[in-house]
């Protein structure tokens, strides 16, 4: 698939340190984006692999085209499990200059991987060990003198290889509820930094372009988790955070900024940023903070809990079910009760449709019934867009099947995504 890629995929043997090349066959034979992973997936499955990549339209202006993912056995079912690489991550990968990223076996010592215009670099992480993921995103955009990097990287849980592990992007935590972060822990792999100023080539520019634009146009400009969360309680977990936000985020091309900041350590208002250092925590996790909302936190101590989780690299959702028992505001004891997790909870919302939530765990609110939902996720995946953008009817997927041809020169309808399945 020459068009909407660019570059091959990037074989990583992390026994050896050693980086290869190989055309993206995968894309023309299996299909795009997540097609393409599974085919990585299982084509290197005798290696442990972790697939990073990007969807079809990832890092485009299609209406919600930030999503990229990793793909891995996760060591909670044995079974591959798909985790989100939403906010920028999903566009630097795909920027990255690599197509799909399959990383091999495991290193004898911590490295992480630096991605960049087409150049891989296998760097020795031994001085981010035991470094939370705040402090290794600080470390590696100080090494590399760039404060865009997107890094995706485990805290001391993913290190651990605790089955509460997460992966986290930058300093907010991750949709990874399937403890891919662990696995990032038993190969070592500390990080992966992302950053790529590639330009994407489309079939029919002219045509793409101009659909594109006029679909996010018509897409409606929403904020806050009830743009996403309508029906589940959305308007009351806003309600409860509204206090403390600071600003509302969206993630690349999105045209709903559902992610919150909120302030806890600086008054919300203020707007200057030479105020404290760490003022608050960027909520992007609607289920955790879901769970936290009903099981009668605060919103300040939930901020807190929130970001206690983030920094240590465990999943934000089990974590908060866990935590929703027993609600606590001193900040030292919930440092102490995120310590004492035990991760024996299924992740899984406190609201909505009943949800076989399967590979793709609950990152996407379960707005649809199991069949639908799965749909959703997987059109999501294959084309790069935010499937809970495609199931609150932000954009639609016949719209979306639409722009395929002009993008890169292939037909898909709903069945022929499901079939790529199958
Ligand atoms: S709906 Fe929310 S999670 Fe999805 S892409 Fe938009 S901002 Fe990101």
């Amino acid at each position: 698939m020459d068009a909407m890629y660019y570059g091959d995929v990037l074989l990583v043997d992390l026994s050896t340190g050693k980086t290869e090349q190989v055309p993206f066959d995968e894309a023309d034979e299996a299909g795009p984006g997540l097609a393409a992973g599974l085919a990585l997936y299982e084509k290197y499955s005798g290696d442990d692999p972790l697939v990073f990549g990007s969807g079809l339209f990832t890092g485009t202006p299609v209406p919600g085209a930030c999503l990229g993912f990793v793909l891995g056995k996760s060591p909670l079912t044995g079974e591959a499990a798909v985790s989100p690489l939403s906010m920028y991550a999903g566009a630097e990968m795909k920027l990255s200059g690599f197509s799909a990223v399959v990383v091999r076996g495991s290193s004898a010592k911590p490295v992480y991987l630096w991605l960049h215009d087409g150049v891989a670099d296998v760097l020795d992480a031994s001085g981010l060990k035991g470094m939370d993921t705040w402090q290794t995103t600080d470390a590696i955009r100080k090494e590399m003198g760039e404060s865009l990097i997107q890094v995706i990287s485990i805290g001391p849980a993913g290190e651990a290889t605790r089955d509460l592990a997460a992966y986290s992007i930058n300093y907010w935590g991750s949709g990874d509820s399937s403890a891919l972060g662990s696995v990032m822990g038993a190969k070592n792999l500390k990080a992966v930094a992302l950053r790529g100023l590639g330009m994407l080539d489309a079939e029919e520019p002219g045509e793409f372009y101009e659909k594109a634009l006029e679909l996010m146009s018509a897409a409606p400009a929403e904020r806050g988790f009830k743009a996403v969360c309508s029906g589940l309680g959305g308007d009351d977990v806003d309600a409860w955070l509204e206090p403390l936000v600071h600003r509302y985020r969206s993630c690349f091309a999105c045209p709903t900024a559902c992610s919150t900041f909120v302030k806890y350590n600086e008054a919300p208002d203020v707007m200057s940023p030479d105020g404290v250092e760490e003022p608050g925590m960027l909520v992007i996790s609607a289920a955790a903070a879901f769970w936290l909302w009903q099981g009668g936190w605060g919103a300040e101590a939930a901020g807190r809990a929130m970001e206690s989780m983030a920094r240590e690299g465990i999943d934000l959702v089990r974590g908060a079910r866990e935590l929703s028992a027993s609600p606590l505001s001193d900040p030292g004891e919930i440092a102490s009760a995120v310590g004492g997790l035990e991760g024996t909870m299924e992740a899984g919302w406190p609201a909505g449709e009943q949800v076989s939530y399967d590979a793709f765990g609950p990152w996407v609110p379960p707005l649809a019934a199991s069949e639908k939902w799965l749909a959703a996720n997987r059109a999501g995946y294959v084309l790069g867009v935010c499937p809970a953008l495609l199931l609150a009817g932000g954009v639609d997927v016949d719209s979306l099947l639409g722009l395929c041809g002009p993008a890169a020169g292939v037909e898909l309808d709903a069945s022929g995504i499901e079939s790529l399945f199958t």
